[in-house]
């Protein structure tokens, strides 16, 4: 374990989330936003933990746009989900961006939830605990929170390892342990406060190895097995083959069965959602690593 990483890429994870929040602006192309935040990482000694996101109104996670994608941003909720890693020790944040103007008691739910979690955070302490904050914070601005979407624990090359961190009571009687890193994202809603996957995926991961025949197809899974399994998108596989070759490539994966898809997160009332997200170590003194330092 490196904490030394972990500080990195919850920094520079950080650095990109907030430049990317001042990009999001009406009229502005929602694929350029990601492409400038992911090159933003790059240049800042990151690496990419997934695919930058902005996932739109009752969209809640796991959407980027396809590489010849040309919608811009409207008058919108916008969440901007940002990962990191650095060998593989990985900082994971989000932020909501409001762009209607109307909706700020959705941006100050989600955050204020993410705080109040921040402040129970212990040794020790039963995961159900921070969800009841969560959910207590989400419910005192008239919202819900999203009930199967949750924080999770993060692990070299892995984002969502043990334990699970409930966005509400859940009775789960689970504690942090001393040297856990985790990501805590509550998600408010004016909705059911479930989600369910609904559309196209554009997000992917590698789970496996089969022999390939075609040369480029090789190339493009070797590309592929440099992210340790960590998910993509096809996006990022085009600035460096032609897209007909990477469809053809994501075809051949799909049909050995050796690709897992994540389809967009929507809400089932079809209802706005937020989103706040932070990473933290946990220690005698927890550290937020994805929090500007003094
Ligand atoms: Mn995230
Ligand atoms: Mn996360």
């Amino acid at each position: 374990m490196s904490l030394e990483d972990y500080h990195k890429a919850g920094k520079i994870a950080h650095e990109a989330l907030e430049f990317g929040r001042e990009l999001i602006r009406k009229d502005a192309k929602i694929v350029d936003v990601c492409n400038e935040v992911e090159n933003r990482i790059h240049k800042l000694g990151g690496s990419l933990a997934f695919p930058v996101q902005v996932s739109c109104n009752e969209i809640a996670a796991h959407f980027c746009p396809l590489s010849d994608d040309e919608t811009i941003f409207s008058d919108q909720l916008v969440n901007l989900d940002v990962g990191v890693h650095v060998n593989g020790f990985i900082g994971d944040n989000a932020c909501c961006v409001d762009l209607g103007g109307s909706h700020k008691d959705f941006v100050k739910a989600a955050e204020e939830a993410l705080k109040a979690a921040a402040e129970v955070l212990r040794i020790g302490v039963q995961v159900s605990e921070i969800g009841k904050e969560i959910e207590n914070a989400i419910r005192n601005y008239g919202l819900n929170p999203i009930r199967n979407l949750s924080g999770h624990g993060l692990s070299n090359y892995n984002i969502h390892d043990a334990p699970q961190i409930p966005n509400y009571d859940n009775r789960d009687d689970v504690k942090l342990e001393k040297g856990m890193a985790i990501a805590i994202e509550p998600f408010a809603t004016d909705g059911l406060g479930m989600v369910h996957e609904k559309g196209t995926p554009t997000i992917f991961s590698l789970t496996g190895r089969k022999s390939v025949r075609v040369g480029f197809v090789r190339d493009i899974q070797k590309e592929i097995e440099s992210y340790n399994g960590l998910p993509f998108a096809t996006r990022r596989l085009c600035s460096k083959f032609s897209p007909e070759k990477v469809s053809f490539a994501m075809k051949q994966f799909q049909q050995l069965g050796i690709i897992h898809e994540y389809p967009p997160l929507v809400e089932k009332n079809n209802a706005l959602v937020s989103q706040a997200e932070n990473s933290f170590y946990i220690d005698d003194e927890v550290i937020c690593l994805t929090e500007k330092k003094q």
